[in-house]
């Protein structure tokens, strides 16, 4: 028997994090969790490590240290605060695989430094590869790391490669569900409230992801993803909307075929593809049913109504720290549409705003990412609604 995978789960409180220890607790004997981290919830942080004793802990506000700290002190947990811990604990040797379920520009630093201490990635913080996609591919390639997709869209394709050897791809399908306000004129969604986005039809997320599926700006983020993730150009990537999220996106190949993954809208399906891979393991996951599902659709999104997915395709010709500017002026919008500071149609002005003012480096380096991301904060934070 193979001895379990030592994992750690950045985000370990969050909705995918959660939804990856559910899957480590059904396969005890494939996994063995060793880090788990979280931001602020100390309290459930405190229960996950009573449950799954991890070597290491990581609660990134410092505030809430010694609350996690005491809590733990009993037994042999390392306990750790602030954002620096989460660079070092990757990095810790017994450590086979990192799951970067964290939200935002914070996850990449940490998962450059597990792909620089030779740690396979779990990808969820699609994030990283926004904005610093061309960097952290080349870094994964020349560290001989994989970078799993956990992100649906994206394990479906990486699902229907395997047995393609060298078979090019023609082009990506991604499919997107539309989110609550699918159908919607520019007009319509001028009035739209923060509790209607948060409302997904499909999926339960965190809520910055949810606001993201509700402007559609988390498909224009992966488009970006997939553009990095499987070393496509821009013209080989198209989005489809289709509303019941069973068809999780698509790829055809040159000879016209096209494959395609099923399955019912369940986060853990890709989890657990992307922490037992190569291997399928078992699940009990409930199973899709034709029966209940007579009709599946698809439609042209509306990128005139939905600008960020416009932005994004932009952001992502225009190359360069582009795409950095786009997300962190796309984390500051959505933080900033959650204090009812700007409106739904006002994030995308926003955006627009940031990728006109912001410098534009052609060829960035980390430094230079690390630059982009705050000034771009700094003139979103700025930006007066008109
Ligand atoms: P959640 O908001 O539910 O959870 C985020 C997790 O990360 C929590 O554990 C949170 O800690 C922690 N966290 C948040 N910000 C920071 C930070 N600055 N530093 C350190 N830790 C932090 O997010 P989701 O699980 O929904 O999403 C996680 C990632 O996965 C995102 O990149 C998202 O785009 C991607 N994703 C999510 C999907 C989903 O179904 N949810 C689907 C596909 C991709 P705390 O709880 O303490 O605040």
């Amino acid at each position: 028997m193979q001895s379990p995978k030592k994992i750690a789960i950045l985000g370990a409180t969050g909705s995918i994090g959660t939804q990856a220890l559910e899957v480590v607790q059904a396969h005890p004997d494939a996994f063995e969790v060793v880090v788990l981290t979280a931001q602020n919830n100390a309290a459930l942080l405190i229960s996950q490590a009573l449950a799954f004793q991890p070597k290491a802990v990581v609660i990134a506000n410092t505030d809430l240290y010694p609350t996690v700290r005491d809590a733990l002190a009993h037994l042999p947990i390392q306990v750790y605060g602030g954002m620096e811990a989460l660079v070092e604990v990757v990095q810790l040797p017994e450590l086979d695989l990192v799951l970067t379920a964290l939200v935002g520009y914070a996850g990449l630093a940490p998962t450059m430094a597990a792909i620089r201490a030779g740690k396979h990635i779990a990808l969820a913080n699609k994030e990283t590869l926004v904005v610093a996609g061309e960097l952290v591919t080349a870094l994964a390639q020349a560290h001989q790391v994989a970078l799993l997709p956990v992100d649906s869209e994206h394990s479906a394709i990486f699902q229907c490669l395997p047995g393609e050897g060298q078979n090019p791809i023609e082009k990506i399908i991604l499919t997107a569900s539309g989110g609550p306000f699918r159908g919607k004129t520019r007009q319509e969604l001028a009035a739209v409230s923060k509790a209607q986005a948060l409302k997904h039809p499909n999926w339960d997320m965190g809520a910055k992801i949810t606001i993201d599926s509700a402007s559609m700006m988390n498909k224009g983020l992966e488009v970006i993803e997939a553009k990095w993730l499987f070393d496509l150009r821009l013209e080989q990537i198209e989005v489809v909307v289709h509303p019941q999220s069973i068809v999780h996106s698509l790829v055809q190949f040159e000879d016209g075929s096209i494959k395609a993954q099923l399955g019912l809208p369940d986060m853990k399906i890709p989890i657990q593809y992307a922490l037992s891979y190569p291997r399928r393991l078992p699940s009990a996951f409930p199973r899709f049913d034709f029966g209940l599902y007579p009709s599946l659709t698809f439609e042209k999104p509306d990128t005139e109504a939905f600008r960020n997915l416009a932005l994004a395709f932009e952001a992502m010709q225009r190359g360069g720290n582009a795409p950095c500017i786009l997300n962190a002026a796309n984390e500051v919008a959505v933080a900033r549409f959650l204090k009812d500071e700007v409106s739904f149609l006002g994030m995308s002005d926003l955006i627009a705003d940031c990728l006109a003012k912001a410098s534009f480096v052609a060829k960035p380096s980390y430094e230079d990412y690390v630059a982009t991301d705050e000034q771009t904060r700094r003139l979103a934070q700025a930006y007066k609604p008109q």
